[in-house]
């Protein structure tokens, strides 16, 4: 009977108690809400000050707010590293490596942002140049799964510039691992310079095996091609020469005219003219778009003599007007006026030194003498010679 009087107080208390608890409640949690508005409006007041600034170009002013902002609050970070990608575009680099060192420098900075600040951090550094700095910073990141391709192709970019071609084959080497294969034919490169580096300490056996892992990597490396026809040139071995310059026809006709002269040479080594006159022929017809009417010239006049290599020239200067088949024409051309023999070839080759020789077709870049690297684009193999 007691007990049973025990709980009917008890239920009569939670009565009286239900309705004081809710109201202290309440008061907690309206309390929370008002600071957590307060908070946010504060928060949303200075970012778009800082934005505000950032739109009438006033980037410094903006760099303030946001570093203090970003105290207080590590998820406005974004915002401070598109800040430091716009100084690092406008290149105002100073600016962008002060904010990035300022960042990694707090202590408060949450470990996730970290590698991306240190990226960052080495973007700069390899933009201004200070590519020791930079390979160290690239170096700290490349693990991290998130950064490791970006990272990878910064550090490539860091060895073709100190020419560490074996670092550089060894980043290549790991994008073609992951299936990447757009990458072989700049790994090509990268071992044909590699070769023309020991060729110069006259290692020709390891200039021509590393020739050969450039063409193994990329059938279409012209430049691995021309490497293993000097090499076979220089050991007097004109028919494997021959063999490696033509195959250039299938590796990349516009660099073509690049090799004509060495073809016709070993030809010439193995009493086998002939062949290249019905070789080239046999191209200039299949190609018109390349240049090959003064080479054929020169070998009809070498073979034939000056009358064969005229009237095949007075053809062609009407089939394929330009101003180097003008210039071979005069040149052969009346004998007894020497105006017309010197002269006028020497006006007309002025016009043609005033063209450059060579263009990027990436990016259109001119240059007098072939490059295999573009300087303009940093294009591998991208120069062929203009079509006039
Ligand atoms: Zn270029």
């Amino acid at each position: 009977m007691i007990e049973h009087l025990q709980y009917i107080i008890s239920q009569q208390w939670t009565i009286y108690l239900l309705p004081f608890l809710g109201f202290i409640l309440g008061i907690l949690l309206a309390r929370r809400r008002i600071r957590k508005q307060r908070k946010q409006l504060r928060f949303s007041n200075d970012y778009f000050v800082g934005l505000n600034y950032l739109l009438n170009d006033e980037q410094d002013k903006a760099l303030d707010i946001f570093v203090q902002l970003v105290e207080t609050d590590w998820e406005t970070i974004d915002t401070s590293l598109a800040l430091g990608a716009i100084f690092r575009r406008n290149g105002e680099i100073d600016k962008a490596i002060k904010l990035h060192q300022n960042l990694l420098a707090r202590p408060s900075l949450p470990q996730q942002y970290k590698g991306t600040v240190l990226l960052s951090l080495a973007k700069d550094y390899l933009q201004a140049g200070w590519l020791d700095r930079a390979e160290g910073l690239f170096n700290e990141v490349v693990g991290d799964a998130e950064f490791t391709q970006e990272a990878q192709r910064c550090l490539m970019s860091i060895y073709e510039q100190e020419h560490e071609w074996e670092n550089a084959i060894n980043i290549a080497r790991r994008f073609q691992s992951r299936g990447d294969n757009k990458i072989a034919a700049t790994t090509a490169q990268y071992y044909c310079e590699l070769s023309q580096k020991v060729l110069k300490q006259n290692d020709l056996k390891e200039a021509e095996a590393l020739a050969t892992q450039a063409l193994t990597i990329d059938k279409n490396c012209v430049r691995a091609s021309v490497l293993l026809a000097d090499l076979a040139i220089t050991r007097g071995r004109y028919q494997k020469a021959i063999r490696f310059l033509r195959q250039v026809e299938m590796q990349n006709i516009q660099l073509f005219p690049l090799v004509v002269e060495k073809l016709i040479l070993c030809y010439r080594n193995t009493s086998n003219l002939n062949k290249a006159l019905s070789y080239l022929r046999m191209l200039d017809q299949k190609h018109p778009e390349i240049s090959l009417v003064p080479d054929l010239t020169r070998l009809i006049e070498e073979i034939f003599g000056e009358e064969d290599a005229l009237q095949y020239l007075s053809e062609a200067v009407l089939r394929k007007p330009s101003l180097s088949t003008l210039s071979s024409l005069l040149q052969l051309h009346g004998p007894d006026v020497d105006c017309q023999k010197n002269l006028v070839p020497a006006v007309v080759d002025a016009i043609t030194d005033k063209h450059h020789d060579y263009q990027c077709k990436r990016c259109g870049y001119t240059a007098n003498t072939h490059v295999w690297l573009c300087p303009s684009c940093h294009g591998w193999s991208s120069m062929a010679p203009k079509i006039d």
